[in-house]
C-alpha cells in the first residue's frame, strides 16, 4: 500500500495526550496534516503508513497538548516587579492604576503583549485568555505571533485610557468581535472587569449581548474577602448572587479567582455550568485567599488555570503555576491525593479549552483536533531518573524545558528559539519602557 502523504510526523519518546485520561504512550508518533492531528501511532507503524514532508524526532521528550493560560493581562508584563509585596486594594489603587493612567497607550499594550507572548510561547503556552485595554492591539499582536487567544475587551463603569463610558467600551468591543469573525485562532469575549467596578445596568447589557451573540463573559469574581463584604454592604448579597440576579451567569461565563466560596456559591456555579479560572500564584502573592479547587472539582465544576498578569505573579510560566496549583490544592483540601498529576495537567489543557469554548479544537491530542502541541525535554539531571512522566511535568519541571511549540501545525518554537518573534528586539523595548516608567 502506498504511504499517505502528510505535512508533519513527530516521533516522541513519550506522549501524554490528556484524553484518554491518564494515558501515557511510549515511542509513538503524532501524524499531522493540514493543521490537524491525523492520529497517534507506534513509530514503526507510522513510518510505513505515512510519507511526511517534515519529520521531527524527539528522543528525550514528552509531547503533549499546548498549555492554556485561561486568565491574564499580557501587556502588564511591562509592570513585572513594579509594585510588589502589597495587598490587592492598595496595589491596584495606589500603584497599578496610577502608573497605568500615566503610561497606558496603544504602544504600551503592543510591546507588553509581545513580551508576554514571547514568554508564554517559550514556556509551553499555546493559547491564552486576555483581558486588558486596547483589545484591538492585543488581537493584532496575537495574530502576528501565530498564537491562539480569547481576547477580552474590558468594560468598566468609569473612563480609562481604553474608553469613555460603558457604551464606548461595549461598542468598540462588539466592532472588534465583528472584525475577527471567522478567525480560527482569535475569539473576542466580553470582559467586565469585576462586580465592584461594573454597575447593574452595564451588567444587564453585557448579559443581553452575551446571550444574543453567544459571546463568552470573562470576569474577576470573589477575588478577596473584602469584595464579598463590600457587596453585602452595598447590594445586600454576595457578588455571585448579584451576577445571577443580573443574568450574567451563563454556560460561557468564566469566573476568575473565586477564592471566597460558600455552599450557595457552588450551587450557583453548578446550576449555570459556569467555569472557574484558578490563579494560585497571584492569589498567594496578593494574599487574596485560597480557591478550593478540590471541592469545586468534586462538585463537577470545570476549573481551568491562569497566571494572571505578570505584575502579580511575576512570571507567565504555566508549568510553575501547575506545581503551585497542585501543591496548594492538597494543602487546602488537607488531602495529598487531591489534584493528582494527571488532573493538574488536565486543568492546564482540556479544562482551559472547555472554559474558553474550544474543547472541540484543542486541549488534547486527538484525531481531528487542531495540532496545538508542545514538547518538553527530559534530559537534565534534575529530571532523572524518570518513573512517571506526568508527575515529572507537574512536580519537577519548568517552562525552560519546553523545546518546541506548534499552533494549528505551525511551529512557533523550534529548539527553544522563537520563530515568529524577535527576542532581542522585545528585550530592548522592555528595557526602554522600564526607563520611561521609572526613570532613575
Ligand atoms: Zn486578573
Amino acid at each position: 500500500m502506498q504511504p499517505t502523504k502528510i505535512d508533519l510526523l513527530i516521533n516522541s519518546r513519550w506522549i501524554i495526550p490528556v484524553v484518554p485520561e491518564g494515558a501515557v504512550f511510549e515511542n509513538c508518533a503524532v501524524a499531522i496534516d493540514r493543521q490537524r492531528i491525523v492520529g497517534i501511532y507506534p513509530q514503526a507503524e507510522a513510518r510505513n503508513k505515512f510519507a511526511a514532508d517534515s519529520v521531527v524526532d524527539l528522543a528525550d521528550h514528552i509531547l503533549m497538548p499546548g498549555l492554556v493560560n485561561a486568565h491574564g493581562h499580557a501587556a502588564m508584563s511591562l509592570l513585572r516587579g513594579y509594585a510588589d509585596d502589597l495587598p490587592l486594594k492598595p496595589w491596584l489603587e495606589e500603584h497599578i492604576w496610577p502608573v497605568e493612567s500615566r503610561v497606558l497607550s496603544e504602544q504600551f499594550v503592543a510591546d507588553g503583549t509581545d513580551l508576554a507572548i514571547a514568554e508564554m510561547i517559550a514556556t509551553g503556552t499555546t493559547c491564552f485568555a486576555d483581558m486588558y485595554f486596547f483589545a484591538d492591539r492585543i488581537a493584532e499582536r496575537v495574530h502576528r505571533s501565530g498564537m491562539r487567544s480569547q481576547v477580552g475587551f474590558t468594560v468598566f463603569d468609569f473612563p480609562t485610557a481604553g474608553g469613555k463610558d460603558p457604551d464606548d467600551y461595549i461598542h468598540k468591543g462588539l466592532q472588534l468581535r465583528d472584525s475577527y469573525k471567522g478567525n480560527d485562532l482569535i475569539k473576542i469575549a466580553c470582559a467586565p472587569h469585576a462586580p465592584y467596578t461594573v454597575g447593574d445596568e452595564t451588567m444587564r447589557r453585557i448579559a443581553t449581548y452575551a446571550n444574543e451573540l453567544d459571546m463568552a463573559v470573562h470576569i474577576h469574581c470573589h477575588e478577596t474577602a473584602q469584595e464579598v463584604s463590600d457587596s453585602l454592604k452595598i447590594y445586600s448579597c454576595r457578588p455571585l448572587q448579584r451576577l445571577d440576579d443580573l443574568g450574567v451567569l451563563l454556560p460561557q461565563t468564566q469566573l476568575v479567582h473565586m477564592t471566597q466560596i460558600v455552599e450557595d456559591d457552588i450551587r450557583l456555579i453548578q446550576d449555570h455550568n459556569c467555569h472557574v479560572v484558578h490563579c494560585p500564584e497571584s492569589n498567594l502573592k496578593l494574599a487574596s485567599g485560597f480557591c478550593p479547587v478540590g471541592q469545586l472539582m468534586d462538585a463537577g465544576i470545570n476549573v481551568a488555570l491562569g497566571t494572571d498578569g505578570a505584575a502579580s505573579n511575576n512570571d507567565l510560566d504555566l508549568f510553575g503555576e501547575l506545581k503551585t496549583a497542585a501543591l496548594l490544592a492538597k494543602a487546602v483540601a488537607n488531602n495529598a491525593a487531591t489534584l493528582d498529576a494527571h488532573a493538574a495537567l488536565r486543568m492546564a489543557t482540556i479544562n482551559g479549552a472547555r472554559a474558553l469554548g474550544w474543547q472541540d479544537e484543542i486541549g488534547s491530542l486527538e484525531a481531528g483536533k487542531s495540532a496545538d502541541m508542545i514538547a518538553v525535554e527530559i534530559s537534565s539531571p534534575s529530571q532523572k531518573p524518570l518513573y512517571n512522566p506526568a508527575s515529572q511535568l507537574v512536580y519537577g519541571n519548568a517552562g525552560s524545558q519546553v523545546t518546541h511549540s506548534w499552533v494549528a501545525g505551525k511551529a512557533l518554537l523550534k529548539e527553544r528559539a522563537l520563530v515568529t518573534l524577535n527576542e532581542q528586539n522585545l528585550i530592548r523595548r522592555a528595557d526602554q519602557w522600564r526607563n520611561q516608567i521609572s526613570p532613575e
